[in-house]
């Protein structure tokens, strides 16, 4: 017991790396609060590196670092750097090849929050393909979200909804709730940038809810913003700074500064749309002082379009071109041009309000070109969407129908084979019926052969009876070219002595013996029957008549030798007196039976245990056969004695 006890707990040792390394649990936890505690993420994405100092493995180590990656791609350059490089190095040892988008996307993130869009968006397209190749969906529906996202910002809704949209799909297709609404967040986001801010608050409220219930504070901090954002746009003033204020507690809550610098921001444009501009620049410097914090170049940019806006309001004018040239400067290369074009407009009064009318003017032109191309891309990215929902919509008809189609054949198929296996059931019924019937029909044959069989044999001996033999010497005498025929009647002499010495009973035996002799006696063709009582008929196909009374000869003697002495102890033999005849033209069963009668009855008279012959045309006068046995002839029905018996 001990020795297997320890063989067991070796065993479990030995298993336990193979099944779950600590590492993963770690990475695991890390992904969810990547979600909602960025802070909890790198800490286990950190507790699961020392893990895997002590065991080593390439798909894990670059899964946590990918947590480190995420988490320092808002942050800070060198630590993703850092981390780039430490993956690089181990994509060749990993298993999962799919890892590798995952490293493209980190490095897009980092771009993205450089401004550099159109290089975050060439390595989300990569990661793409890679996941795309890898066959790794999780890791497809992460870059696909990525790149919807920056497809977004770059004003290509359609394309960037569609992306959003499937990485949705996929995340709720793996059971990644978290992801999926994120993923539902980044469509209504889009909503919002294509200037359809009712139909993005309803998504944002919808996911905000759902966010609420799974306890995701880092989205609800990030749904509440971009709610917030929406608010602002609707000029739903008390409604946007419920949302930001909210949004700003839970940042504070996380320790997120660049989300705290989002949310003032908001608040500021609250105050602003309410004209406290004072108030404003207040809640900006708090954010300002945050965001020096983070290399976010587009958080900064609106943070100045923000002061811009209070400062001219303040008529502070020359801050406020300051502000708004420095936030046009950024807004100019990151495609935001709902922003620029506020800047352009903000700036045109800024410049109008110091007199410069020819400053203003231009800037006003500017405003006003990129709010047309604004609302031109606005227009046709809700055409594009309307065909990409309209080609997805058609595509998803075309599904069904081809679904309907496969079911209807399927269901065919199936009929047909149902039909086929009703068919065999029937064919193997039928050859059931057919054998049961063959059955059946050679068992009543059979029957009815031994019915028949039955019908002409004499039961006590076996022989066949009078019906039978009778039956068969008219065959016999019907036969073309039958030759002669001889009959002999065989009658047991003083028979009845024995019935009435042993009894009835020992009469049967002697009577079955007797059928035995005659039996052994004959060779084919010649056959025989029991005409009745002790008389049997003998019947010898092509014999004639001198061959016939030879046989019958050789009967009587051979009945004679019979020793009965077991059964009959005292009278011990039997003997038998013999008509014959022969058959002539014309005769039949009857007629010979009755000329065989009439020598039998010679026979009985000349003394018994004798022969004579009757031949045709001899009816009434049977002539005296010479072998005669006077000297045997008891004379009536005294019993023979063995001693007495008639001479070999
Ligand atoms: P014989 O022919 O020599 O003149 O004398 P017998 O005693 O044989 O004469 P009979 O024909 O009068 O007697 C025949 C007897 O055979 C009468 C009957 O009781 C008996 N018998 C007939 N059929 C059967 C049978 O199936 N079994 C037995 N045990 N006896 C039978
Ligand atoms: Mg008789
Ligand atoms: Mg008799």
């Amino acid at each position: 017991m001990v020795a297997v006890a320890a063989w067991l707990g070796a065993a479990a040792v030995a298993e336990t790396p193979a099944a779950v390394h600590p590492a993963q649990a770690l990475i695991e936890q890390g992904a969810i609060a990547m979600r909602s505690d960025p802070e909890a993420s790198r800490r286990d994405a950190q507790a699961a590196l020392a893990a895997l100092k002590l065991q080593p493995d390439a798909d894990l180590e670059i899964r946590a670092r990918l947590l480190l990656c995420d988490y320092q791609s808002e942050r800070n350059q060198a630590a993703v750097d850092a981390e780039v490089a430490a993956i690089e190095a181990l994509l060749p040892k990993a298993r999962r090849t799919g890892l590798r988008a995952g490293l493209l996307v980190c490095q897009g993130e980092m771009n993205e929050t450089l401004g550099n869009n159109a290089q975050a968006l060439a390595y989300y397209e990569q990661a793409v393909r890679v996941a795309s190749e890898a066959h790794d969906d999780e890791m497809i529906a992460g870059a696909l979200f990525s790149r919807g996202y920056v497809l977004g910002l770059q004003g290509e809704y359609a394309r960037g909804l569609a992306d959003l949209r499937r990485a949705q799909g996929l995340y709720e297709t793996l059971g990644m709730q978290h992801h999926a609404l994120t993923a539902m967040n980044g469509v209504a986001i889009l909503y919002n940038r294509m200037g359809d801010y009712e139909q993005a608050r309803d998504i944002y409220t919808a996911a905000l809810a759902a966010q609420r219930n799974a306890h995701m504070l880092r989205e609800q901090g990030v749904t509440l913003h971009n709610l917030g954002r929406a608010h602002e746009y609707l000029q739903e003033w008390p409604e946007a700074r419920r949302a930001f204020t909210e949004s700003l507690a839970i940042q504070r809550e996380i320790h997120y500064p660049r989300g705290e610098a989002y949310a003032l921001r908001g608040l500021a444009a609250v105050d602003n749309g309410l004209g406290n501009w004072r108030g404003a620049l207040d809640t900006l410097n708090r954010a300002s002082k945050l965001q020096a914090a983070t290399p976010d170049a587009r958080l900064r940019a609106q943070i100045d379009l923000a002061r811009g806006t209070a400062l001219r309001g303040l008529g502070r004018d020359d801050e406020s071109v300051v502000a708004l040239r420095s936030a046009i400067e950024v807004l100019r290369g990151g495609d935001a041009r709902s922003e620029l074009a506020a800047a352009y407009t903000e700036l045109a009064a800024a410049e109008a309000a110091r007199g410069d009318w020819r400053g203003a003017y231009t800037q006003l032109m500017l405003a006003r070109q990129v709010s047309e191309r604004l609302l031109r891309n606005q227009i046709d990215q809700r055409f594009a969407t309307l065909r990409v929902e309209f080609d997805t919509a058609a595509k998803e008809a075309e599904n069904a129908l081809l679904l309907r189609d496969n079911r209807a054949s399927e269901q065919a198929l199936a009929q047909s084979r149902a039909v086929r296996r009703l068919q065999a059931v029937v064919i193997a019924l039928g050859a059931l019926l057919v054998l049961l019937l063959a059955a059946f029909a050679i068992h009543q044959r059979r029957a009815s052969q031994r019915m028949h069989r039955l019908a002409l044999t004499d039961e006590l001996t076996g022989a066949q009876n009078r019906r039978g033999v009778l039956g068969r010497l008219a065959e016999t005498l019907a036969a073309e070219q039958a030759g002669p025929c001889t009959i002999l009647i065989t009658d047991i002499d003083h028979f009845k002595g024995i019935n009435d010495r042993y009894g009835h009973a020992t009469g049967d035996e002697v009577l079955k013996i007797m059928a035995g002799a005659v039996r052994d006696a004959l060779r084919e063709p010649a056959f025989f029957g029991r005409l009745g009582g002790e008389e049997f008929l003998i019947v010898l196909p092509d014999t004639a008549l001198g061959e016939g009374r030879m046989t019958a000869e050789r009967m009587r003697e051979r009945v004679a030798a019979v020793d009965l002495s077991h059964i009959c102890p005292v009278r011990r033999r039997i003997t038998v007196s013999i008509g014959v005849t022969v058959a002539t033209a014309g005769d039949t069963p009857s007629t010979m039976l009755q000329r065989a009668d009439e020598a039998l009855y010679a026979a009985k008279r000349a003394g018994r245990n004798a022969v004579r012959v009757c031949p045709p045309g001899g009816g009434s006068a049977p002539f005296a056969d010479g072998a005669q046995r006077d000297a045997i002839d008891q004379a009536g029905s005294e019993e023979l004695q063995s001693a007495s018996g008639p001479p070999a």
